[in-house]
């Protein structure tokens, strides 16, 4: 099939087009995405104590026993915690 001859090379530098990541809720680009680009937490933060029984969350002197909460997978406390994994990041695409 013929088709005149493509633009000499020089494309239009391409828009990049942001997808926002289904797992940490950023914007990247796609074609910087790499594996570790993307920063998570594998598990839940979940409410309970640490499984090895020794470490607490440290409750404040306002919180209740229940209070204990932390990440399943690094027991880490806070909720805004930096992710314990990195990957690829995950579009909505797929
Ligand atoms: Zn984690
Ligand atoms: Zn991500």
């Amino acid at each position: 099939m013929e088709n005149g001859g493509k633009a000499n090379g020089g494309e239009e530098k391409e828009k990049v087009v942001e997808k926002l990541c289904r797992r940490c809720k950023e914007t990247f680009n796609p074609s910087s995405n790499n594996t570790s680009s993307c920063r998570f937490h594998p598990s839940f933060f979940v409410s309970r104590r640490h499984d090895d029984q020794k470490r607490y969350y440290e409750l404040g002197p306002d919180d209740p026993p229940y209070a204990a909460k932390f990440y399943d997978c690094c027991g880490a406390e806070d909720p805004n915690a930096l992710g314990c994994r990195t990957d690829l990041h995950v579009t909505y695409d797929e």
